[in-house]
């Protein structure tokens, strides 16, 4: 089983649906200890990476098409802190993927260069409270998947299951990157957003893989 450029349209209209029905406790989560933004923005965001692929006159031919234009629309449209992180970590994946088909090592890879742009982008380090801190451990995660043989599937599986754990562990972490991190000792307690948006968004792309 491998993943085509059917999966990575699936990812994002699952990951977009996924967006928008958790928009408001994403705004409320970032009202916590941010601005409040980070539900509209990404909701925004992946409304226009709808409305872009729709207007494609050619069906792309790979998954690195896809998450190409994932990359571009996410960084001109969400603004803030996460669009030039997420427009980051879709670009590096964009580039690993330029295949028409992943096996589970390519989708290991695909994880890990999004982790590596986000990264490179944010310098955060796991336990900052970001969305690093789910992205990390389903890196972790994925790799051990594939070891053991598992699907294409089941490494996104895998991933999923890592990031919603990582994410929940942001809760007693004090912020030291981003908006957050003003807070300072106060930013405890709270679920960082990024950190479950990049849950959702991993989980859609385990759906999606699920169902093909
Ligand atoms: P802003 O903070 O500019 O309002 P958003 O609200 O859209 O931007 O996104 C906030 C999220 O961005 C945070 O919850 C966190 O997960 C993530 N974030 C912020 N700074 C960094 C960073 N340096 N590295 C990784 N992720 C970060
Ligand atoms: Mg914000």
């Amino acid at each position: 089983m491998t993943l085509d450029v059917g999966w990575a349209l699936d990812w994002v209209h699952a990951a977009a649906t996924s967006v928008a029905v958790h928009r408001d406790e994403l705004i409320d989560l970032d009202r916590q200890i941010g601005d409040g933004d980070h539900g509209a923005n990404l909701d925004r965001g992946f409304t226009a990476v709808l409305a872009r692929l729709d207007g494609l006159e050619q069906r792309p031919a790979q998954v690195g098409d896809v998450l190409r234009l994932v990359a571009t629309t996410l960084m001109s449209t969400v603004g803030g802190a996460s669009g030039p992180l997420y427009g980051t970590a879709f670009l590096r994946a964009a580039k690993v993927s330029a295949l028409p088909d992943l096996d589970a090592s390519a989708t290991v890879a695909l994880l890990e260069a999004a982790l590596d742009g986000i990264v490179a982008r944010g310098n955060a380090s796991p336990g900052e409270k970001t969305m690093v801190d789910a992205w990390a451990p389903a890196v972790d995660a994925a790799v051990a998947a594939a070891d053991n043989g598992a699907s294409p599937a089941g490494v996104l599986a895998a991933a999923a299951v890592a990031a919603e754990a990582g994410a929940h562990a942001t809760i007693p972490l004090v912020a030291t990157k981003g908006r957050a991190s003003y807070l300072g000792p106060r930013s405890a307690g709270h679920l960082d957003p990024g950190a479950r948006s990049s849950e959702l968004i991993l989980r859609a792309a385990a759906e999606a893989a699920a169902s093909t």
